[in-house]
């Protein structure tokens, strides 16, 4: 096999794409709790960047991975309930299907 590993093509299941970066949203450092984290979605992870949506406790936020020379670097957004994480969520899924703001 000659293809890259990473195409839609290579008959691996593949999630949502997501391209970056995003701008529109703020992102800070990673918060460590003591609360075990739950994925409840999460975008493909054979692109470079992927987001997770996580839950710990009854919080909610946007965990973002980026991939860069053999480094994760995992930033969070948009943490706090239910309704608010998942506006940004949806707007975040938004992008993959091609609907820009620009
Ligand atoms: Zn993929």
């Amino acid at each position: 096999m000659i293809e890259p590993a990473s195409t839609p093509e290579d008959g691996q299941f593949h999630s949502v794409h997501v391209p970056g970066p995003t701008p529109s949203l703020t992102w800070a450092p990673l918060q460590p709790s003591g609360d075990r984290v739950r994925v409840r979605d999460y975008t493909c992870y054979c692109r470079p960047t992927f987001y997770e949506l996580c839950q710990a406790s009854d919080q909610y936020f946007i965990r973002r991975t980026r991939r860069r020379e053999g480094a994760a670097l995992v930033d969070e957004c948009a943490r706090g309930r239910h309704a608010t994480t998942m506006a940004v969520w949806a707007d975040l899924l938004s992008q993959s299907s091609g609907k820009r703001r620009n």
